[in-house]
């Protein structure tokens, strides 16, 4: 908490380049990439290969839009349903009802790609712990591959299309 805010409004300004034809997104949907646990005509999931927790995973949609007011309504509504059932999948396979859910959108946030992308990061109390308080680094019990596994097994149980 800042004791004083100056308030001001900054140029909203986009990255160029990053369009479709280098986009590592589009890329990964079209390669049929293993990390993808879920796809649908209008929104897929795929398991971040850096994850800040086990279960990390992010949501995009197909479309290579940037900004989450370029869907359309339909694609909205898509990305939130999706969105609510992998949080019970999540929920079930990693057995928490904590959630850091967000987006990065433009260059300041610190987004790294700029196809729109919803991370999803089940939470525990307490986890995080010494070794990530004092040496930067994160401790996780299972690698992105294992993530993959058993989501892509609790998709299929809870049959979310
Ligand atoms: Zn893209």
């Amino acid at each position: 908490m800042y004791p004083n805010y100056l308030f001001r409004r900054p140029g909203y300004t986009r990255r160029p380049g990053n369009s479709e034809g280098k986009c590592k997104f589009c890329k990964l949907l079209k390669e049929n990439n293993w990390s993808i646990i879920f796809k649908n005509e209008k929104v897929f999931s795929v398991v971040n290969l850096h994850p800040y927790n086990e279960g990390h995973i992010l949501l995009l949609p197909v479309r290579h839009v940037i900004d989450p007011r370029e869907l359309t309504e339909d694609e909205t509504k898509e990305f939130y349903r999706i969105m609510n059932s992998l949080l019970n999948v999540l929920q079930e396979v990693y057995k928490t009802d904590s959630f850091n859910i967000g987006f990065n959108l433009g260059n300041a946030s610190g987004a790294t790609y700029q196809h729109l992308h919803l991370h999803i990061i089940p939470r525990w109390l307490g986890d995080s712990g010494f070794v990530e308080a004092t040496s930067m680094t994160k401790v996780l019990k299972e690698s992105p591959k294992e993530t993959k596994n058993k989501l892509v097994k609790a998709i299929k149980k809870m049959v979310i299309k």
